[in-house]
């Protein structure tokens, strides 16, 4: 379905990004996975290679403007053409506000929203040049939701929202289409180390009375990336079992 297009996925050393960019590829998609971890970057590299796909690993932290730049300039070099980027790189540094540090505000801002601007904005050069491109970043339903103890989390991923509706309006003569995922509870490290009693908590929030798979968001990824969705812009896809409606 995605054969010969190339897509990028940030965050793609585990987790929901992994998953990401094995779906992708398993579609026909040339994957360039980008993380900071290198190990696991080759690892998912070389299983996406063994299974008969195609991809390239760029190491570099979404924050730091010239990796940001670097990873869509080498995508582009390696393969010639940028149909998809994937937004997915996020980090948490929970705290109640009274006690949220400075640094743990920053870090999360300048990864979670930063990052995905300076990625769109280098991406952005390349899809309206070629008339044609697919944005989708990874939100959370804390962002719709607000949590208490994420100020800074929910903050970013709420500014992600308005970072895709904006950019969605600004691109869409360029027939770039951008749209955002809000996952709610999904199984990864990120919620792995929950105690039992939180996990259950969560679950009692979750009308369908289960935490998601990454494969649940991986999924609508691939729809979203696909000619199926290009009617689609600027819209917020909740997949969350049904905690927010
Ligand atoms: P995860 O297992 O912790 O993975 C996070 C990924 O982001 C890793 O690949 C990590 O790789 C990468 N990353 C972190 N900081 C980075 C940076 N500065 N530059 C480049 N890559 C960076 O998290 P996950 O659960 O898969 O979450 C993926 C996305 O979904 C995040 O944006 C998260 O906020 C969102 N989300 C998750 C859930 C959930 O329940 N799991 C719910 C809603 C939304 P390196 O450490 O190798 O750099």
């Amino acid at each position: 379905m995605l054969s010969e297009k190339v897509a990028i996925v940030t965050g793609a050393s585990r987790g929901i990004g992994r998953c990401i960019a094995l779906a992708l590829a398993a579609q026909g998609a040339k994957v360039v996975a980008s993380a900071r971890n290198a190990e696991a970057l080759d690892k998912l590299v070389e299983e996406i290679k063994q299974q008969g796909g195609e991809a390239t690993a760029v190491v570099g932290d979404v924050a730091v403007d010239t990796d940001a730049s670097e990873l869509i300039d080498q995508a582009v070099a390696k393969y010639g053409q940028l149909d998809i980027l994937v937004n997915n790189a996020g980090i948490t540094r929970d705290g109640l506000l009274l006690r949220m540090k400075n640094e743990d505000w920053d870090a999360v801002l300048d990864t979670n929203l930063k990052g995905a601007f300076l990625c769109i904005r280098a991406a952005a050069k390349v899809m309206s040049k070629q008339r044609s491109g697919r944005i989708i970043n990874i939100s959370s339903v804390v962002g719709e939701m607000g949590n208490a103890g994420q100020a800074n989390y929910c903050a970013s991923k709420a500014g992600l929202l308005g970072l895709t509706k904006s950019v969605a309006r600004e691109l869409a003569r360029r027939n770039v289409t951008v749209n955002a995922i809000t996952p709610g509870f999904i199984v990864t490290d990120m919620t792995d180390d929950m105690t039992d009693k939180a996990r259950q908590a969560m679950t009692e929030q979750i009308p369908l009375g289960r935490l998601g798979e990454v494969d649940d968001i991986a999924n609508a990824v691939i729809f979203l990336a696909s000619d199926q969705s290009s009617y689609i812009t600027g819209q917020v896809l909740g997949i969350n079992g049904g905690m927010y409606m």
